[in-house]
């Protein structure tokens, strides 16, 4: 189906993102992957290229665009080389980290950590999770206590994204550990703040390249001035954008899937076994039927809440079933297009090898599947 998403403007930044993804990822992508890290080189080049820090106002370097199809149009163009990693890490920085900056960061906050993320000077992450605290985000037992005009920061994150190069980091803590979900605050530390340290780069099933890492704070010492929103707002601060990583879950889901299966098109029409190509029997020709149907309805809805994430008007909901959908088809479809590849399909130098481990975490993180359901599912019944 004719997709009518994208503009003459958004194309012109595909050419861009495209040029870029040859230039500085594919060369170094088998490197980054072996190595478990990718270099510091490719966000100062997605920085020169305006590719990353698209919604930063221009005031504070950034072009200002809000426009969440430019993010789609990149994460298309990393999928078709099957860079989730560095995708998931951009994710992070553009969808996640930055909106929080931007819509709660006071005038002089904004001026001092925005410009160097749009040029990929300053890395960003998000530090909610914690050992014993993923999906039950209320039960995280970080501190942070006032002590004159600094937060003295104390606890542990774990599966932290960027993990390993962040330079910002904005850490979930409970300001007043006898209020409940009131009683936490997002509180900035960046790197070389005295006591925060960061543990081992995870030994991960896929995403290898990205650098995902446990931070430790040990009386950390900031400054007052480094709470990111209200005292006490956290946890309201951490739902209301929600939504927004959730869809950029969902578009790596739909750009990754689409990418899959246009790398087993390719494959089972060159490759032969009883005397034709594999994809002249009817089993293939189905399986590629059931794919290409699959993501030509998911890209519908994800166009659709794409939209409507740019209106403003994405409920939570609508953003749970994003990313629910999006994540579960994207591991059904591309276990199928593997099975298409044989005993290549097997082979880590196949890009739709990485793809399967790759796609295994979505459903995982940014909130599981059952986290989606539970939503969807009280939003059904009004009942909790
Ligand atoms: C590669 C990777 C990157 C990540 N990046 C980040 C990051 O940048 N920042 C960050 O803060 N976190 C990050 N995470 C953490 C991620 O968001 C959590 O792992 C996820 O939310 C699940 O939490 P958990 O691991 O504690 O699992 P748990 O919450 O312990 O869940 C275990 C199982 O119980 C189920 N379950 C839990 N509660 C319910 C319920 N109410 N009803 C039904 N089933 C339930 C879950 O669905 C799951 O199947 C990342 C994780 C990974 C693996």
């Amino acid at each position: 189906m004719q997709r009518d998403l994208y503009d003459a403007d958004h194309e012109a930044f595909r050419a861009v993102a495209r040029e870029f993804v040859q230039r500085e990822v594919v060369p170094h992508q088998q490197r980054w992957e072996a190595e478990r890290f990718i270099d510091r080189d490719a966000w100062l080049a997605a920085g020169k290229q305006g590719l990353i820090g698209l919604p930063v106002p221009e005031e504070y370097g950034g072009p200002g665009a809000a426009d969440f199809r430019y993010r789609c149009v990149l994460m298309e163009e990393l999928a078709r080389v099957g860079a989730a990693s560095l995708s998931s890490g951009f994710g992070l920085q553009d969808d996640i980290a930055l909106p929080y900056l931007i819509d709660l960061g006071t005038a002089e906050q904004k001026s001092r950590w925005l410009p160097p993320m749009v040029s990929g000077e300053s890395i960003g992450a998000i530090a909610m999770t914690e050992p014993g605290a993923g999906s039950d985000l209320q039960g995280i037992t970080t501190t942070a206590a006032r002590d004159g005009e600094e937060w003295v920061v104390n606890g542990a994150k774990t599966f932290i994204t960027n993990g390993i190069a962040a330079d910002l980091v904005i850490v979930a803590a409970r300001t007043d550990p006898a209020a409940g979900a009131r009683g936490i605050s997002l509180i900035v530390v960046q790197r070389g703040a005295p006591g925060f340290t960061r543990g081992r780069k995870l030994d991960k099933l896929g995403l290898h390249a990205q650098d995902t890492a446990e931070l430790f704070f040990d009386d950390v010492r900031v400054p007052a001035s480094n709470l990111l929103g209200n005292l006490g707002g956290g946890f309201v601060h951490l739902m209301e954008r929600l939504p927004r990583e959730r869809m950029s879950i969902a578009i790596q889901a739909g750009t990754s899937v689409r990418a899959a299966i246009d790398w087993t098109v390719t494959y089972t029409k060159e490759r032969r076994a009883f005397g034709k190509p594999i994809a002249a029997f009817q089993n293939t020709q189905f399986e590629l039927a059931n794919a290409v149907t699959e993501v030509d309805v998911l890209e519908a809805y994800l166009d659709k809440a794409t939209l409507a994430l740019n209106a403003g008007t994405l409920s939570a909901v609508d953003a749970a079933k994003a990313k629910l959908w999006a994540t579960e088809v994207q591991n059904r479809v591309i276990d199928r297009c593997l099975q298409l590849f044989g005993g290549y399909g097997f082979m880590m130098e196949y890009p739709i090898a990485r793809a399967f481990a790759d796609a295994r975490v979505q459903t995982i993180y940014g909130g599981t599947s059952e986290i989606m359901r539970t939503i969807i599912g009280r939003d059904i019944t009004g009942l909790r």
